[in-house]
């Protein structure tokens, strides 16, 4: 039998510059991985030992609670190329890559598409895992194909997007098989044709009060990122994890009598249900801008939760209760969280 080493693997790490909510969470065994090769030694080494397997990418949607058993790999795998086939441009890129760095790198290539997922946090193998959104775009509808490490099998498998199974901040990689498959590149069908998405409001009125009638997808990229610098609070000044919870969808019945109690409820068509704004719900609850100790609802976005420093995964779970409480006790709507919590 040959034994593996890993002499990068690291002990008792603090991964609080490693989360975005910036909590102290300890884990047993780090090892950051560039290459194939070490990733499938790590995992194999994990799977050997019983292990349990934590994949990092940026850490902007995860809560860690202060003890990490086993090992947290980060991936830092790198590179991008290019397939271009008349308008269309397929563009694999290295699961480690920065997201709003790839999305500013093909704009300036002239490649266009994923302009209204500007500045969202993480990397690029994260993306796919709740098939990211923001503006009016979701990844799926620029997805082409990915490669992931099968760490149950030791495999390579190639996914469709159908086979993604994605959904609304979902897929089969954050749902039905967690913690299965480790993303290793993601190809992503992009134009050399600009089609501006201009379906968000926000956007739209952005735009105008620039004098932009017809934008550019540069105009877009730009316009995207002045209104989240403007609205949501910078990791590196304020912990947080962006939305806390998913919008929750209802059934059009469901809808009818809410807007009924409620006439000004903020809510949009989501195929025959309705998607309603969580940050109203909350927001209407009381909860804008309230903290519980080290941890808040941020005062200008009331679905994202905030830790103004010192908290603690537990400070943040209480918070969250309490807001979920609320929530159901008045609308009799259920909040689903969008990070997921490790360990469970
Ligand atoms: P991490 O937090 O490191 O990981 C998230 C999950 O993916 C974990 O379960 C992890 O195990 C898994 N994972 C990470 N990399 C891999 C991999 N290579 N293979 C397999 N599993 C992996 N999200 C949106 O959808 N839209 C937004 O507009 C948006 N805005 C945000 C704004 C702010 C200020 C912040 C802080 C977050 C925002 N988010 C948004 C959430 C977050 O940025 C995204 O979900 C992002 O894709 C997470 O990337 P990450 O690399 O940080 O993932
Ligand atoms: P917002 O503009 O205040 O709107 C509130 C909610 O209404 C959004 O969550 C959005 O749903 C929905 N909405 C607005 N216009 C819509 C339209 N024309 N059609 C369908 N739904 C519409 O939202 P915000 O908080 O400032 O965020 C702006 C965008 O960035 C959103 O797309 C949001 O998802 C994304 N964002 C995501 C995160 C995250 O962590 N997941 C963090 C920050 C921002 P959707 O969320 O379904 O788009």
């Amino acid at each position: 039998m040959t034994t593996i080493q890993l002499p990068q693997l690291q002990r008792d790490v603090d991964l609080r510059a490693f989360n975005t909510f910036g909590f102290s969470a300890r884990a047993e065994r780090f090892l950051r991985v560039e290459s194939l090769e070490s990733l499938q030694q790590a995992v194999a080494l994990a799977r050997g030992q019983g292990w349990p397997l934590l994949v990092l990418g940026g850490g902007s949607n995860l809560v860690l609670r202060e003890r990490l058993p086993g090992l947290v790999v980060q991936i830092a795998l790198k590179g991008r190329s290019v397939h271009i086939d008349g308008e269309t441009v397929l563009a694999t890129v290295a699961a480690g890559e920065n997201w709003h760095e790839t999305v500013a790198w093909s704009l300036g290539q002239g490649y266009y598409g994923l302009e209204n997922l500007a500045l969202i946090p993480g990397t690029v193998g994260a993306a796919p895992m709740q098939n990211i959104g923001a503006y009016g775009v979701e990844l799926e509808e620029r997805f082409h194909s990915l490669k992931a490490l099968d760490t149950e099998t030791g495999a390579i498998r190639h996914f469709t997007r159908e086979a993604c199974a994605f959904g609304y901040r979902d897929s089969l990689f954050k749902s039905a098989q967690p913690g299965r498959y480790i993303i290793l590149e993601v190809t992503f069908a992009l134009s050399r044709a600009a089609l501006p998405v201009l379906r968000y409001r926000a956007l739209v009125d952005e735009l105008e009060q620039h004098g932009i009638a017809s934008p550019t997808p540069l105009d877009v990229f730009e316009a995207v990122c002045r209104i989240r610098r403007s609205k949501l609070p910078d990791p590196s000044e304020v912990g947080n994890a962006g939305s806390f919870f998913k919008n929750p969808v209802v059934a059009a019945d469901r809808y009818r009598a809410l807007h009924e109690a409620f006439p000004d409820i903020v809510a949009y068509p989501a195929g025959d249900a309705y998607k309603l704004a969580a940050g109203w719900l909350i927001d209407r609850c009381g909860w804008k801008g309230r903290s519980l100790g080290p941890v808040g609802v941020y005062r200008n976005q009331a679905l994202v939760l905030v830790n103004g420093g010192g908290g603690t995964a537990s400070d943040l779970l209480a918070l969250a209760d309490a807001v979920r409480a609320s929530v159901l006790e008045r609308f009799g709507v259920e909040l689903e969280m969008e990070p997921r919590i490790y360990p469970a």
